[in-house]
């Protein structure tokens, strides 16, 4: 798999990725707790022993959990991220059951009209019903597309002008609308979503969020998520 390049806009000490490369998309780790130690601290609970350091040995433990699918040492810990996203890529996310959402309404408040517009066109693939492929650009595709999203972006506007309320205006904004919300997990489900949404036949959009998730967990359990890179065949950064 090849390395995706991240528009990446640190604050004070924040690191927000842009994962959508378009300045509205938005990637961050707000919270995380947990870390190798305790994975395996966790599987050796078993034998009533308990570590205060990793050692070389600990390694070629981890490898023997995820290599056996011994899954639930990866469950003692969290990430909590912040994500902006269009609602169809929300939509495929939030399919994912084992994990925390909240997520900004628009019944309660307007919706900011962003939206997302690709900047390449892919082709439908004629095999794979799931699959797209290449890049390319077209501007009436695009003026097209933008079209859409200004008469719906407008009708919007006027349908709050005229007093309806929002959680029936929003019925008329497209499905690349931006939304927002807090996805929390641990690393035994967020090493799942990984598996699914890092491989190919996974939507390009969704895709580089997944990328960039793996990118902000990485320093927090390098042991684990390497041993996990290496067993399924994942290596974003050659
Ligand atoms: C490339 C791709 C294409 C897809 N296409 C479609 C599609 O066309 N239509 C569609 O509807 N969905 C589609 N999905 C979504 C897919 O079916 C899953 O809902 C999604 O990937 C979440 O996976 P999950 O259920 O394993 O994860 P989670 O919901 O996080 O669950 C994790 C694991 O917990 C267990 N689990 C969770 N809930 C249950 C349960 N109720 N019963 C038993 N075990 C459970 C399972 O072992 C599961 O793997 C697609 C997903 C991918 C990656």
């Amino acid at each position: 798999m090849q390395i995706k390049f991240f528009e990446e806009k640190k604050f004070v000490d924040r690191l927000v990725l842009d994962p959508l490369g378009d300045g509205i998309s938005s990637l961050e780790l707000i919270r995380v707790s947990g870390s190798d130690l305790d994975i395996v601290n966790a599987a050796r609970v078993s034998f009533g022993k308990m570590a205060d350091e990793i050692s070389p040995k600990d390694e070629s433990l981890i490898k023997y959990l995820l290599e056996h699918d011994h899954t639930s040492p990866f469950e003692h810990n969290q990430f909590s991220f912040r994500v902006k996203a269009p609602i169809y890529v929300v939509r495929q996310w939030m399919r994912h059951r084992m994990a925390s959402y909240n997520e900004i309404s628009y019944r309660y408040v307007q919706a900011p009209l962003e939206f997302y517009v690709p900047s390449n066109w892919r082709w439908q693939d004629k095999d794979n019903k799931q699959s797209s492929f290449g890049a390319y650009k077209d501007s009436d595709v695009l003026d097209g597309y933008k079209k859409t999203l200004n008469f719906a972006a407008k009708i919007y506007l006027e349908l709050i002008e005229k007093g309806v309320c929002r959680e029936q205006a929003r019925g008329v904004l497209p499905v690349c609308t931006y939304t927002e919300f807090i996805y929390s997990c641990n690393l035994h489900s967020l090493m799942h979503f990984l598996k699914l949404r890092l491989h190919p036949h996974a939507q390009y959009e969704i895709r580089v969020f997944a990328e960039g998730l793996l990118k902000l967990v990485l320093p927090h359990f390098p042991i684990a998520l390497r041993e996990w890179e290496k067993l399924n065949n994942i290596n974003l950064r050659n």
